[in-house]
């Protein structure tokens, strides 16, 4: 790292409330007295004299020229307590583009050097303030796309994976001690089923994390879902029930294909995209195959699927061709088989003709009776969705919000610790454990950030915005 002052603008891009130009290093006071006055005088602050985590009211002006740029509250907060633990300085301007621009202009005329994305960040891991694993849960934090996902992160946020990790990382250290100690001393008098006893907690810890890996993964990337069945039966209206104001999730999403439409809900907590193949008026030949070949393009890019019928009228020909379309999905054909939902729509109607055919075909997958129009139904949807995304949903695992560069690490971390294990169980002589606990500790290091090198910091951190 080096010790300049850096800077840059730390709201979006666009026009708001305010904007804010974040300044971090020893030259941050140097650098607001420059550009910073106050009062009817015009002074410059002494911030080094100044009380600390205060805000002073006054004007950025251009050095060059005493012009003023923009009305501002200048945030001053004093090394260590700081983000970056470094001195800062917070600028709040008026929060449009051009404000914001000439402000950081006078700021890095001034002395600043413009932060690379994820900068402060990487200052607030480097000075310690924060392990690798709680800055990488800012990402997440930012990102979140429900509260649920928002409450993960945060509590990573305040270090909570790593502490998750941290029986798998002490039996580990106390393992290496005694195998060294026993390497010097070979009759030792720490009884050997310590190691055990060491290596099973190690192993449990880091299997625990592992296998919330896959809930996180719902709550972080979320689950694209098909939603599926000929024209009429009623899937834009339960697009619609699903989607009630209240839990719609307003971030788009890409990857959508041209003619399937995606909207996004809030699944308990699990960022839910609905891939919807509605839309198709009921006609010709050439019209209903075309139904079935949007269905089909939806179900290849979803991991789950609701198959929708129409509960009032017996099955179609077309039922039954796109409920074989999810048999295929089932079987295995092509990505693995869709865990899917049958709705049977329109319950609120008088008339309530069996689906047997198409039931038959899927049979094991559970079934629904709901009513779009009246909402009846609509939650024991959302729980059959949510049983099929596994016990993670259903709240049965401890999700945990890793990176794929965590998990390849703590999934190496896990097979070394099972390969010492083997080893114990085939009696081999301790010293032979050491290597594969010292490369289980290393990769367990990797994701909290006591053994990483700096390519790898680098790729983390350019992940971020610039300004975070
Ligand atoms: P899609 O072509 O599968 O998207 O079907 P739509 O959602 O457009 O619905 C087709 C027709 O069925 C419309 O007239 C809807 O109002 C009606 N419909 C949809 N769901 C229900 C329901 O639960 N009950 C009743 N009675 N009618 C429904």
């Amino acid at each position: 790292m080096d010790s300049a002052t850096i800077a840059a603008i730390a709201t979006p891009p666009g026009e708001g409330g305010v904007g804010l130009v974040r300044i971090s290093g020893p030259e941050a006071p140097a650098i607001a007295a420059r550009i910073f006055r106050r009062g009817k005088h015009g002074r410059a602050p002494v911030l080094t004299r100044a009380e600390s985590h205060r805000l002073l009211y006054g004007r950025v002006v251009d050095p060059a020229t005493e012009q003023t740029v923009d009305e501002a509250l200048l945030g001053w907060m004093a090394a260590p307590h700081t983000y970056t633990r470094e001195d800062t300085v917070e600028l709040s301007c008026h929060g449009g583009p051009v404000p914001l621009w000439e402000t950081l202009r006078v700021v890095l005329a001034a002395g600043a050097r413009h932060a690379e994305p994820g900068e402060f960040t990487l200052r607030a891991f480097l000075n310690g303030r924060l392990d690798l694993a709680q800055a990488e849960a800012v990402l997440n934090v930012v990102s979140a796309r429900t509260a649920e996902g928002l409450r993960l992160a945060v509590t990573d946020l305040g270090g909570a994976l790593s502490r998750r990790l941290r029986p798998a990382r002490d039996a580990a250290v106390s393992l290496l001690a005694f195998l060294d100690a026993a390497a010097d001393f070979p009759e030792d008098e720490i009884p050997p089923s310590d190691v055990d006893a060491d290596l099973a907690a190690a192993e449990s810890a880091l299997a625990e994390v592992i296998a919330g890996a896959r809930a996180g993964m719902l709550y972080r990337e979320g689950v694209q879902i098909a939603l599926v069945g000929r024209p009429n039966v009623g899937k834009s209206s339960l697009l619609n029930a699903l989607l009630r104001t209240d839990r719609a999730i307003v971030t788009p999403i890409a990857g959508t294909t041209r003619d399937v439409i995606a909207e996004s809900f809030n699944l308990r907590g699990i960022p839910a995209t609905l891939l919807d193949t509605a839309g198709i008026a009921e006609a010709s030949d050439v019209v209903e195959r075309l139904g079935v070949e949007r269905s089909r393009r939806a179900l290849t890019a979803a991991a789950a699927a609701i198959l929708v019928l129409d509960g009032s009228v017996p099955p179609t020909a077309q039922d039954v061709a796109v409920a074989r379309l999810l048999t295929e999905r089932l079987a295995g054909a092509g990505r693995g088989p869709v865990p899917a939902v049958v709705a049977v729509n329109k319950r609120d109607l008088p008339d309530r003709v069996p689906q047997g055919d198409v039931l038959a075909l899927l049979s094991g997958c559970p079934i629904v009776e709901l009513s779009s129009l009246t909402g009846t139904g609509i939650a024991a949807l959302e729980d059959a969705l949510a049983a099929l995304l596994g016990g993670e949903a259903a709240g049965q695992v401890r999700p945990a919000l890793i990176t794929a560069r965590q998990h390849v690490a703590l999934d190496r971390a896990l097979t070394h610790l099972r390969a010492a294990i083997a080893a114990r169980i085939a009696g081999y002589p301790l010293d032979l454990l050491a290597t594969d606990v010292r490369a289980a500790l290393r990769a367990i290091g990797e994701v909290t950030g006591e053994a990483v090198d700096e390519a790898v910091l680098t790729e983390i951190f350019s992940r971020f915005c610039i300004g975070k």
